[in-house]
């Protein structure tokens, strides 16, 4: 059975964060993912979302800012089986979708992230158990390098830095900027992945990844 620790969850995240970001072309290179299967992304953002649950609970803005974070993930991990061929076919229309479920038909029967979140719900955050259950329902080993009770196993990475007002975020897609702190980038911390952020646009409405950073550092082709 294997495991997964919360470090190379993390990692994962990380790599697959890099890996959708501004290539320029039609699809992503799967050598991008670095060898990590599509079982195990899924697994990493299932963790993620249970470190959420913990992070987020107690908040008085908890359900609106859970279910976007499982919606987050859900739209990552689509992205993930959609968009990823073959090196030598990122520009081909026809491509083929190498980590979508005909590839492999345990994709097919993988719990949702909606339904995933739920299931975090129902364990509770107070639970002295709660990741053991976690992993139990993931199906990976629970170790001594797992998280331990219901610690806040995924605490921030990188802290906004408030201080600075001039950070703003732009659309990869569109390229629409906006200053960061009007777009209420307290999520930032939640919800960084090295620097970029995922969230919704307010012009092109794509839910996609948003550059963090500072403006003399704008790339004017839009993409990072
Ligand atoms: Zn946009």
């Amino acid at each position: 059975m294997a495991t997964m620790t919360i470090t190379e969850a993390k990692h994962i995240i990380d790599v697959v964060a890099t890996a959708l970001i501004g290539t320029g072309h039609r699809y992503h290179p799967v050598s991008a993912l670095k060898g990590y299967d599509i079982l195990q992304i899924s697994n990493a953002l299932k963790l993620r979302i249970a470190g959420e649950f913990l992070y987020l609970t107690g908040r008085d803005d908890f359900h609106e800012q859970f279910k976007y974070c499982v919606q987050l993930c859900g739209t990552c991990f689509y992205c993930v089986t959609s968009t990823f061929v073959p090196d030598n076919q990122v520009d081909e229309i026809l491509a083929d979708r190498v980590l979508d479920m005909f590839h492999n038909e345990k994709v097919g029967e993988l719990e949702t992230e909606e339904s995933f979140g739920n299931y975090c719900a129902f364990v509770g955050a107070n639970d002295p158990a709660y990741w053991r259950k976690i992993y139990a329902r993931i199906g990976l080993e629970y170790t001594s390098t797992s998280p331990k009770g219901n610690d806040l196993a995924f605490l921030v990475d990188l802290t906004p830095p408030d201080s600075t007002p001039s950070w703003q975020l732009r659309c990869c897609k569109c390229g629409f900027v906006r200053d960061a702190k009007q777009a209420g980038h307290i999520r930032i911390g939640g919800w960084s992945w090295l620097r970029y952020v995922l969230g919704r646009c307010p012009r092109c409405r794509r839910l996609w990844f948003h550059a963090f950073e500072r403006p003399q550092e704008t790339d004017t082709t839009g993409r990072p």
